[in-house]
């Protein structure tokens, strides 16, 4: 659990550090998006300005071809000489017809050189359906009005404009306010002069035809002095002239555009203000011709910029997290992978060095099946390493009592050791001091492997077995007799493990005597005394190991070779035999023991046994004593 969080932690911390890459990534795009959405704003913004201007142009030239054909009429020019009003009433209806179809003209009018209005059409399109001709008794004379003052200026062959002005009507100005531009034209034969024509331009709808456009953006043209004259907007228009209108213009309104727009007056432009992002381009002005050359500005607000950004960044947005994600993921499953490769090497590494340590050994799965084994190994059961692989090693254990145990031993505790007799397929047998260890998987959990290392006892138990021989049986117990205790003390002298190999077990010697037994004998008789000795012969086989050397070297004095891998362990066997003596309920009696570890001097391994012995008799008998490896009874 703990080297899994460890791992997890491992991943989070790698992810934390690839999420820089969706940060960085976020960052990029969205920079490089707002640069394109500039770029493609701007290039909308002119794109449009292009549209206004041949939309202007247009109306242009369609304005100038209807007063071309209303003042080089040669129907007016007839009439201005002859005043025939047959030809005044084709003139009327013409006109009318003009009016009412180009939707330009608010008044259509013939004044003569007095100033005398001869003919007039009036066609007010927010009221009127169709254009009206006005009757004789209404016309007026404008000789003293400024505009046809500006007309008697002009040559014959001239075509003039006067306004942009403010629409009076009986020398009030028209509320709500009406731009009035007129466009007056000399009537003339040859040199004379009979009068002059003069059409009254209906500015705002032919400013509404001009701005109109589909993507509803708002376009101003502006004069030199940055006041409106053609706008989107028809309540910005004429600030010059009017005068609750004097704040709607460029440099008051927009001064950081008005800024670059005066500097750079000559040429298009985009400028990113507070407001939003503004271009403008110069716009030769053939419409409203004496207001000077014009500038075309249109924008688009910050708002729009930003719903444009906005829905391109949520994309890109959406685009990082989701690359977050999948970083995320990789990071974990990364760390996991990497975490299962460096067990595996881990596992290799320790099999290697399980191989290689010297002694026999091979490596088996949880199931017991050999899966590598080293040569040492193949050679004991003298089969080569390929036929072994596969193979099942408990079942190369002989006797099935100790394949239980072994398995028992492995459930409860992680390992194993001691002595086993083994009989190969091929069939080998043998006797190996085994020792068996599980290795656990990562997490600690299950068992992956078990690791089997043998080290060979054969020749050690063959010489044993060589010396069964019942003429070194004691006859009354069939225990060993002396002379066999001494031949074995002196082979197990020889074959003592080195003092080094601590993982070894040791041969330990002890020697048993029965208390007080001359005694038993005096008190009891001889078969009592017999009885004695067969009982203690008898608790010493069953409570000690099969492989445990027992006999008896006197007449109540026995001798006990085994292994074990500390006194202790000896001790503790040897005081359960001690118990089931003091525990006989047929009679009282006791033994006492001293206990030797054995060295390679069978003489002196004696005699420390036997010191050790002595020493418990001393202690009051009935219990046990040793001899410690410095040679001090203990
Ligand atoms: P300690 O506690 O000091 O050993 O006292 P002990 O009485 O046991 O002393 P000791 O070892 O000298 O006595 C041994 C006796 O064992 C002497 C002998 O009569 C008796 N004995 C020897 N062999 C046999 C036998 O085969 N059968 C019987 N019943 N007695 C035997
Ligand atoms: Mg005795």
């Amino acid at each position: 659990m703990k080297r899994l969080s460890k791992t997890l932690s491992k991943g989070v911390i790698a992810w934390i550090l690839c999420s820089l890459i969706p940060l960085s990534y976020y960052a990029y795009q969205t920079n490089k998006v707002s640069e394109f959405v500039y770029e493609q704003m701007e290039a909308q913004g002119f794109q449009f300005l292009s549209f206004v201007e041949s939309q202007a142009h247009d109306a242009a030239a369609r304005l100038q071809q209807s007063v071309d054909q209303l003042s080089h009429s040669t129907l007016l020019n007839h009439y201005a000489q002859h005043a025939q009003p047959q030809l005044k009433k084709y003139i009327e209806d013409q006109w009318l017809i003009t009016a009412f179809t180009s939707q330009l003209f608010y008044q259509l009018r013939y004044i003569d050189v007095h100033g005398e209005e001869r003919i007039r059409i009036n066609y007010d399109t927010k009221k009127q359906k169709l254009p009206e001709i006005v009757p004789d008794s209404q016309l007026q004379n404008k000789s003293e009005r400024d505009y046809f003052q500006y007309a008697t200026t002009l040559k014959n062959g001239e075509q003039g404009q006067f306004g942009i002005d403010l629409e009076y009507e009986h020398k009030k100005p028209i509320i709500p306010y009406k731009p009035g531009l007129r466009i007056i034209v000399p009537i003339h034969a040859d040199q004379e002069r009979f009068g002059y024509f003069v059409a009254n331009l209906d500015v705002l709808p032919i400013i509404k035809r001009i701005t109109e456009n589909k993507q509803n953006l708002l376009v101003d043209f502006v004069d030199r002095s940055g006041f409106y004259v053609i706008s989107s907007d028809p309540s910005k228009l004429f600030g010059d002239i009017i005068s609750e209108r004097a704040q709607y213009n460029i440099p008051a309104e927009y001064p950081d555009l008005w800024k670059v727009m005066s500097e750079y007056p000559n040429r298009k432009n985009v400028v990113l203000t507070e407001q939003g992002l503004f271009f403008y381009q110069p716009f030769i002005n053939r419409v409203f011709a004496n207001a000077g050359p014009l500038l075309m500005v249109s924008h688009f607000s910050h708002a729009e910029l930003d719903a444009m950004l906005n829905t391109r960044n949520s994309i890109i947005f959406a685009q990082s997290v989701i690359l977050w994600l999948i970083f995320g993921l990789v990071s974990i499953l990364g760390s996991l992978g990497w975490e299962h490769i460096q067990a595996n090497k881990q596992s290799k590494k320790f099999a290697s060095f399980v191989l290689e340590n010297g002694m026999a050994a091979a490596i088996t799965n949880k199931n017991h099946d050999i899966i590598q084994c080293n040569h040492k190994f193949s050679e004991l059961f003298l089969i080569e390493p390929k036929h072994l692989i596969g193979k099942h090693l408990l079942h190369f254990i002989s006797d099935p009592r100790d394949q239980e145990n072994v398995i028992t031993a492995l459930n409860t505790h992680q390992g194993w050791s001691g002595d086993l007799a083994f009989l190969s397929p091929n069939g080998e047998q043998l006797v190996c001091q085994t020792s068996i260890q599980a290795h656990m998987d990562s997490r600690n959990k299950r068992v992956e492997n078990y690791v089997y290392s043998l080290a060979d006892v054969s020749n050690h138990h063959h010489v044993i077995d060589a010396l069964t021989d019942k003429n070194h049986r004691d006859p009354m117990t069939s225990l060993w007799n002396k002379p066999k205790f001494e031949e074995i003390l002196e082979i197990m002298a020889r074959h003592q493990p080195s003092d080094d190999d601590d993982e070894l077990n040791h041969n330990f010697l002890a020697i048993v005597d029965i208390d007080c037994f001359k005694t038993l004998n005096d008190t009891h008789g001889h078969r009592v005394g017999d009885e004695a000795i067969m009982y203690i012969a008898i608790q010493m086989t069953t409570l000690l190991r099969q492989s445990d050397f027992i006999a008896r070297i006197g007449g109540d004095e026995f001798a006990i070779i085994t292994q074990s891998k500390d006194m202790s362990t000896v001790c503790h066997m040897m005081n359960r035999v001690r118990v089931a003596v003091a525990s006989w309920p047929e009679y009282n009696v006791s033994i006492s023991i001293g206990i030797a570890a054995l060295s390679n001097d069978p003489v002196s391994s004696f005699t420390n046994a036997d010191k050790a012995l002595y020493r418990a008799k001393r202690k009051g008998r009935n219990c046990i004593s040793t001899h410690d490896e410095r040679g001090t009874p203990t």
